[in-house]
């Protein structure tokens, strides 16, 4: 069952959102070679909690941390270690709360020092996919929409494999609501998007293959073929002409802007998020 939200819910997700957001601008401000999963960890819960807001993934399915810390071949899923990253590592943060009732969920990857070309490419893409993605969360598109255009972006023009075992989702009083969001799809196909319909957007992208299996910790989604992966996630509200772009990514970016440890990714077009 979809549940459709009233302006004053989107309201709520929207603020539970950008405690995700200021959480993960913190994060690019602290990460560098040389710190570790559980270190940043920590700081995001204490910033979460501070606010009044618990977050959102711990305990969730018996997931024991608030930021799942997926680095390299990593996917999604990660849990936080006392492994230092590396430079060139590139590691994606995914961040969830729950304040007022609702859940608010948003991913960035970071890429630290000196990463290759060829992983920043991917890096690039797979964050202009999201917002290609986004264009079609409008009313009257289909979820199938959505999944069309970042897969078209990430495998026909861009010689990417989308990972299909995972997806986006709903998002509300539950973290993972009815619909379904695939990162692949076929135009015109699936449910009809409807003002009011929350929907989190997250391609996941691997620089090789599409294949990922589950690493031993019982929680890590990585790639087979041990190539990195990338992801990066939205929460937006389906609005009659335009998304509306309840996390925001803006902050983040700035912060990386002014951590000499961290690569800018910027979108590959005029795409950009409204301020
Ligand atoms: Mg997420
Ligand atoms: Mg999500």
């Amino acid at each position: 069952m979809i549940f459709y939200k009233t302006a004053d819910e989107i309201e709520l997700i929207r603020e539970s959102c950008l405690l995700v957001c200021k959480a993960l601008t913190h994060v690019a401000s602290i990460i560098r070679p040389g710190i570790t999963g559980e270190e940043i960890d920590k700081a995001a819960e204490e910033l979460i909690r501070d606010h009044n807001a618990k977050p959102g993934f711990k305990g969730y399915r018996g997931f024991p941390a608030t930021l799942c810390i997926s680095p390299n071949e990593g996917v999604v899923h990660g849990i936080p270690t006392k492994k230092e990253f590396q430079n060139g590592d590139v590691v994606s943060v995914d961040c969830g709360s729950y304040l007022n009732g609702f859940y608010g969920d948003s991913a960035f990857t970071f890429a630290l020092g000196e990463v290759d070309e060829a992983t920043m490419e991917l890096l690039r893409v797979t964050n202009t996919s999201l917002y290609l993605g986004i264009e079609n969360a409008i009313e009257g598109r289909r979820i199938g929409d959505i999944g069309f255009a970042v897969q078209d972006y990430c495998e026909n023009q861009h010689p990417y494999g989308i990972v299909r075992e995972l997806v986006g989702h709903g998002i509300g009083r539950e973290l993972h609501e009815s619909p379904e969001v695939p990162n692949y799809g076929k135009r015109g196909k699936g449910a009809k998007l409807k003002e009011g319909l929350v929907i989190a957007i997250e391609p996941m992208v691997n620089l090789g293959t599409k294949d990922v299996q589950q690493s031993n910790d019982g929680w890590t989604i990585i790639t087979k073929d041990k190539k990195p992966s990338a992801h990066f996630e939205h929460t937006v509200a389906v609005k009659k002409d335009k998304a509306d772009i309840l996390s925001n990514h803006k902050l983040i970016e700035e912060a990386i802007l002014k951590n000499p440890n961290v690569n800018s990714v910027g979108v590959k077009n005029t795409l950009t998020q409204a301020s």
